[in-house]
């Protein structure tokens, strides 16, 4: 590892600008830190309101990443009252939260770290401490302290194994004032603290110490790199079977890794024994519970009996180490499924929280395969984990986050979403917390819908789509899968429109009608169909169809026998699904002319000339012909898609509700 320390970016910058500047150069490094974890300190002087000096600790707050930190990160503490905690023998972690607490300077700043007080008991004016992979490896060993001493001789002062908090603060102060000589303390199971007089001298103690492990672990084990990404059919069968069976309480995300590094772990053949040691570090098992699951036989393998046995493995472990006290238990759930052969499945509510879980895992694999390579990893026996996992402390790094919406965790998919109502009805799952993936076949606008998306603090992603053309659909919906476990809303939209006097209508454009506004429909639905099936979780199909299905109109008679075959398309489906609990309704829309791509010149001058209306009065013939004398917009249609996607309309199906503003021609029958 090198330091990444440039003068010329770091020099001018006072203190508070410095801690930023080196703690987001230690944040970039993923072998040191994973979101969130990893804390640094400042110890610095301010002037107080009567115009006096006081000793200021600033250090990171609970839930701030030092990948991204700013100085609005860090929280600012008075020190003296907290070094002068030192001097007693114990201290409780509801009275340390609150003692600490009562020394911060600003009311507004972040909760301090837990590890506040290890920062304070060290008297040098900078701290770093990281959970450095290359660390662990060495401390997470039978004879772990023997492999550090053999690394850094006297240069470092070693601490067993403690909880994070007043004892650990207090041990690690004593290691390091038996002997000041000393440039770091290794933290057994946990990480490294690095200490100076500047910030550079702390950074680079960090940085060198780190690196003299790494060399030392080059020796015996070489990183892997990521390699390939595999994908397959078999792998995304895996996934929506996992996902469907891991659902049943709350959505979960699913995301796959099947890249040359993953297989080649999850294949070794002691991956049964080599990962059911533990988390190297506590710090993880929030994210990933304290062992991963390993999915043997994928196309055969029983995943409830699986998933059972995991379930009785995780209450066994809550029941031996928490005894009557375990009132509370998390999900018992993994969070990662290695599965031989296939790759790795890692979960959470929401894609990134999946990814964050699959990202900490792969480090998992690092630091096993290091480790083992230079004797035989060993993690921290499970009473220890299970004190992390169902401390208070850790557990409000959980609970910032935002409550669920209405759709969080749910999976929609949307085609013809690039513009006009399709890209309304995304906008509008989104915005109540589904994962929106936007499919059209103009795949650049259907990125930039899904950017808007994510702008506006949504998640989005944009997949190419033909409607016609089923080798795109099968390779969307694969690809769709494997990105989140499976789905749980399929609004399909895509349409055309052609207009002509039946007796003047090309048989070519007759089949171009059908393959988009029939045909394309049978073919997206039918694979959703056998995803939704296979994943056994229910599932809501809307159909947007069009008010011309009960109420046609002249010379749009490709359009509207097309869309009547959609509209029966969908009310079969619904008979034949509802079974399986997949709801199937439809929306009537009439002239949903913002931002349509279906309302071309062409189509324009053709209903201008059907109804008899010049081009330019066309949108108020719609308006003025509908009872409500209404403009229909996308904001319209996509409030009753979303009625019909989410679980407000759990006992509908098979339904049309007419967004036409009142259309008596139309009225469903
Ligand atoms: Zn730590």
């Amino acid at each position: 590892m090198r330091s990444n320390w440039t003068d010329r970016e770091a020099t001018g910058l006072d203190p508070l600008a410095l801690r930023v500047y080196s703690s987001r150069l230690l944040g970039s490094e993923s072998s040191l830190v994973l979101y969130g974890g990893g804390n640094t300190s400042v110890k610095h002087e301010m002037e107080d309101e009567a115009g006096g000096v006081v000793r200021v600790l600033s250090i990171k707050g609970s839930g701030t990443d030092l990948a991204t930190i700013d100085v609005g990160g860090f929280s600012p503490l008075a020190l003296d009252p907290l070094v002068r905690l030192r001097t007693r023998s114990s201290m409780a972690d509801d009275l340390m939260v609150e003692l600490v607490a009562r020394a911060l300077l600003n009311t507004v700043a972040p909760r301090p770290s837990i590890e506040t007080l290890l920062h304070a008991f060290i008297p040098l004016d900078w701290v770093d401490h990281s959970h450095a992979d290359a660390i662990l490896a060495l401390t997470n060993q039978p004879s772990g302290q023997a492999v550090v001493r053999d690394v850094f001789a006297e240069d470092v002062g070693i601490v067993p194994y403690i909880k994070p908090g007043f004892l650990l603060s207090k041990a690690a102060a004593d290691v390091y004032d038996n002997d000041p000589s000393v440039v770091g303390l290794i933290l057994e199971n946990h990480g490294l603290v690095t200490f100076g007089e500047s910030a550079r001298e702390s950074y680079e103690r960090h940085i060198e110490l780190v690196s003299r492990a790494e060399n030392s672990i080059r020796k015996v084990w070489k990183t892997p790199p990521a390699g390939r990404q595999r994908t397959s059919r078999v792998a995304a069968g895996l996934a929506t079977r996992l996902r469907g069976q891991l659902s049943i309480r709350n959505r979960m995300i699913l995301r796959f890794d099947g890249a040359s590094r993953v297989r080649q772990f999850v294949d070794r053949d002691d991956v049964d024994e080599i990962s059911q040691k533990g988390p190297v570090t506590p710090d993880h098992i929030l994210r990933t519970k304290q062992l991963p699951m390993v999915l043997h036989g994928s196309e055969t393998v029983d995943i409830v009996r699986e998933i059972n046995n995991y379930e009785d493995q995780y209450r066994g472990y809550v029941a031996r180490c928490g005894g009557d006290a375990s009132s509370f238990m998390h999900d018992p759930f993994p969070r990662v499924i290695l599965a031989p052969g296939i790759g790795m499945f890692s979960t959470g509510r929401t894609a990134s929280e999946a990814d964050k879980v699959g990202e900490i895992y792969r480090h998992t694999m690092d630091v096993i395969e290091a480790a083992s390579a230079i004797d035989r990893y060993q993690a921290l026996p499970e009473r220890d984990l299970y004190e992390i996992e169902y401390w208070p402390l850790e557990l409000y790094k959980l609970m910032h986050g935002p409550a669920d919406r209405e759709l969080a965790g749910r999976v929609a998919a949307v085609t013809g979403a690039a513009s006009g109502i399709g890209k309304s009805v995304a906008r509008r799952l989104a915005a109540d917390g589904a994962h929106v993936f936007v499919t059209d076949i103009d795949v650049v606008r259907a990125e930039q819908v899904a950017e808007g998306i994510r702008n506006d603090g949504g998640v989005a992603e944009s997949m190419g789509l033909d409607v016609t053309d089923q080798k795109s659909i099968s390779a969307a919906f694969r690809k769709m899968v494997l990105g989140t476990g499976g789905l749980d809303i399929v609004v399909s939209n895509a349409g055309r429109a052609e207009a002509s006097a039946i007796h003047k209508l090309t048989l070519a454009a007759w089949n171009r009608s059908f393959d988009i506004n029939a045909t394309g429909h049978f073919l997206v639905l039918s694979e959703a169909v056998r995803w939704l099936r296979n994943q056994d979780l229910g599932g809501n199909l809307v159909l947007v169809c069009t008010k011309n299905t009960f109420d046609p109109g002249r010379d749009f008679g490709a359009y509207s026998a097309a869309k009547a075959a959609e509209l029966q398309l969908g009310r079969v489906l619904a008979i034949e699904n509802g079974e399986h609990n997949i709801r199937v309704n439809m929306v009537n829309p009439d002239a949903v002319f913002e931002e349509s791509k279906l309302w071309s010149k062409k189509i324009r001058e053709g209903r201008a000339a059907a109804h008899g209306v010049p081009i330019g009065k066309l949108e108020n013939y719609y308006k003025d012909r509908n009872l409500l004398r209404t403009k229909i917009t996308g904001t319209e249609v996509a409030e009753a898609v979303f009625f019909l996607a989410s679980d407000r309309s759990a006992a509908t199906t098979g339904a049309v509700i007419p967004v036409d503003g009142g259309v008596t021609g139309a009225f469903p029958r």
